[in-house]
């Protein structure tokens, strides 16, 4: 079976890893010379809205997916032609804006922050005074990494900052007091079948992912699978999906959803029985779903920027070096590690140790 995959970062390389033992070969459209996962496939060097290669990707592959939800919705509609295309355009139409995800999480009774949909200044000062301060202005789409936000905490923040955005429609979102931010990895098979892994604890470094920790029997993990499968449902949606929380007052509120495999899943290649990646690639494929349990404890680490020395990484006992081959950038991720662990005690000492080493090479 031929997989296409819009977008060849380290979301398609990964993909490929996985998929490749189950026989699967793969071909990435990307503009960019040196995506990152053309070393595992064919890779059709094009923009998101080339008809032509689009064309023959659909002609070359038996289903197409995307590692990033801001494909053109024209890009997804033309694709859906001629070729099984999952997630659905309704899906990826979705989750690419925050007001119609937040839309949709209200609608199907799961809790979100107060919200407002900004789209002239006038609009923002008008949220501002029911939503009350502080708030976080939001792009509707194209954020990712914290890019596209602004956190607005007294009234001087308020005055052009929806101009400082880019005069772009926007969302404005009550602050939450969060005590920490989770994650749920979900899968669904195309017969409905549905999956979902332990809930992962997550730290951000302004606004770019850090570090993920699986849990082990979340008090939360029922609540959190509960609202997930309501979304999923809703979409009819096939693939991985990814939806982030936060922690309050000891529930959740519902941040984002991503409809695609997601860092804070990464620690599933090696942490789980079966990865994200592989479960990702049985649901499109019409293939029964594996096992999401953990297998020990895990977590995973990210490399921003640069990765440090490969030996050094790799001496730490019982980790897992990813490396994108990516060029190194600051404020891009370029590679993780998924370190495991029988104890959460070793687990948390061999976190602290792996931090010391990323701070020294910094
Ligand atoms: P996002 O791109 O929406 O995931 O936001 C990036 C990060 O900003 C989140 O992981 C939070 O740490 C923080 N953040 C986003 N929205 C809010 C909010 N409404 N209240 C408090 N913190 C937020």
């Amino acid at each position: 079976m031929k997989i296409g995959v819009i977008g060849g970062g380290q979301l398609g390389r990964m993909l490929a890893l996985a998929g490749t033992p189950l026989g699967m070969n793969f071909a990435f459209l990307d503009p960019a010379p040196d995506a990152c996962a053309a070393a595992l496939g064919e890779h059709l060097l094009a923009d998101y809205n080339d008809l032509p290669h689009l064309r023959r990707l659909a002609d070359e592959v038996d289903v197409v997916t995307f590692e990033f939800e801001s494909v053109p919705a024209e890009t997804v509609a033309f694709l859906s032609q001629f070729v099984p295309v999952y997630p659905s355009a309704e899906a990826l139409r979705i989750a690419r804006d925050r007001w119609f995800e937040k839309s949709l999480f209200q609608q199907l009774g799961i809790p979100t922050p107060a919200f407002a949909d900004i789209q002239t200044q006038a609009d923002l000062d008008a949220a501002v005074a029911s939503i009350g301060l502080p708030a976080v202005l939001k792009t509707r789409t194209l954020g990712y990494d914290g890019k596209g936000q602004k956190v607005l905490r007294k009234a001087e923040d308020v005055t052009g900052a929806f101009a400082e955005l880019g005069s772009v429609p926007c969302i404005l979102e009550g602050f939450v007091p969060f005590t920490g931010e989770v994650s749920l990895i979900a899968v669904r098979a195309r017969d409905g079948a549905t999956r979902f892994y332990p809930l992962v604890h997550n730290s951000h470094d302004t606004g770019i992912l850090k570090l993920s920790i699986a849990s082990s029997d979340h008090p939360l993990q029922a609540l959190a699978e509960d609202y997930v499968g309501r979304v999923l449902k809703q979409l009819d949606y096939v693939g991985v999906l990814a939806f982030e929380f936060f922690e309050v007052d000891g529930g959740l509120k519902a941040n984002e959803i991503a409809p695609r495999v997601h860092n804070s899943g990464h620690w599933t290649i090696e942490g789980a029985e079966c990865s994200q990646f592989e479960n990702h690639l049985r649901a499109i494929a019409g293939l029964p779903l594996g096992a999401t349990r953990k297998v020990g404890e895990s977590a995973m680490l990210n490399f921003i920027g640069s990765v440090p020395e490969v030996g050094k990484v790799i001496a730490f006992e019982d980790c897992h070096l990813h490396h994108y081959g990516k060029a190194f950038k600051a404020g891009r991720k370029v590679g993780h590690v998924t370190l495991r662990s029988v104890t959460r005690d070793i687990l948390d000492r061999q976190i602290m140790a792996l931090e010391t080493l990323i701070d020294q090479h910094a």
